[in-house]
């Protein structure tokens, strides 16, 4: 059965260079030109993931996602904003989307996150509150990670950490993306705090076991999976 994305994209241009991209990678592909029918079809049919501009005819992609939020709380959704976007723009829909990507961007970059996406609603997810990689598994609820039935005591920080790890499993986040996501207040990109929290993880999640589950891409980041 075929990933259902609905793209809400007023752009013809860009909806159907997306469009086409994803229908090549075996997506099926819906597209509303406009924010009140993308909210129509959106409430209307199943989908797997929104891919919704924020600049809209009709009603902005944040007034959208709002509206979809109000019924759907699991539709997982990727809002493309236009390059200068406020940092109170990207917060306004924080709450609600799941990441966004800052046009113009890379194919690869938009199929990496689609993947990553719409995995988050298979089998490895359930309930919403548990995530699983292999013998590892987290309550983002109940706060708990066991690693091959073993409970593990994580810091906050680490916590976070590895639940952002798990949540884009076989995805490289880089060191950016994970402060950006784990830390909120703002430090010297150019110093090692990812390392050493990357490591104290590491320390508590991989240690002592033969199969290791995070892993350094050099020069790129971080990436959580089966190896
Ligand atoms: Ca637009």
């Amino acid at each position: 059965m075929a990933t259902k994305i609905l793209l809400v994209e007023d752009e013809p241009k860009v909806s159907a260079f997306i469009r086409r991209g994803l229908e090549e990678e075996g997506y099926e592909v819906q597209v509303a030109y406009d924010g009140p029918f993308g909210l129509r079809l959106a409430l209307g049919q199943a989908f797997d993931l929104l891919i919704l501009d924020v600049i809209l005819p009709g009603s902005s992609g944040i007034e959208v996602l709002k509206a979809v939020r109000a019924h759907d709380q699991e539709l997982p959704v990727l809002m493309l904003t236009a390059l200068g976007t406020t940092q109170d723009k990207l917060l306004g829909f924080d709450g609600g989307a799941d990441d966004y990507l800052v046009k113009p961007f890379d194919f690869v970059e938009l199929l990496a996150r689609v993947r990553a996406l719409t995995r988050r609603r298979g089998p490895r997810t359930t309930k919403g509150t548990q995530l699983t990689l292999a013998d590892l598994m987290v309550d983002t609820a109940a706060k708990t990670v066991v690693r091959a039935g073993q409970p593990i005591k994580l810091t906050a920080r680490e916590f976070n950490l590895l639940e952002l790890l798990l949540r884009h499993q076989g995805r490289v986040l880089s060191r950016a993306e994970i402060a950006e996501h784990t830390w909120e207040e703002a430090f010297d990109t150019g110093s090692n705090v990812i390392d050493v929290y990357v490591n104290y993880l590491r320390n508590k999640v991989d240690k002592g076991f033969t199969k290791k589950l995070i892993h350094t891409v050099v020069g790129m980041g971080y990436v959580l999976r089966e190896e």
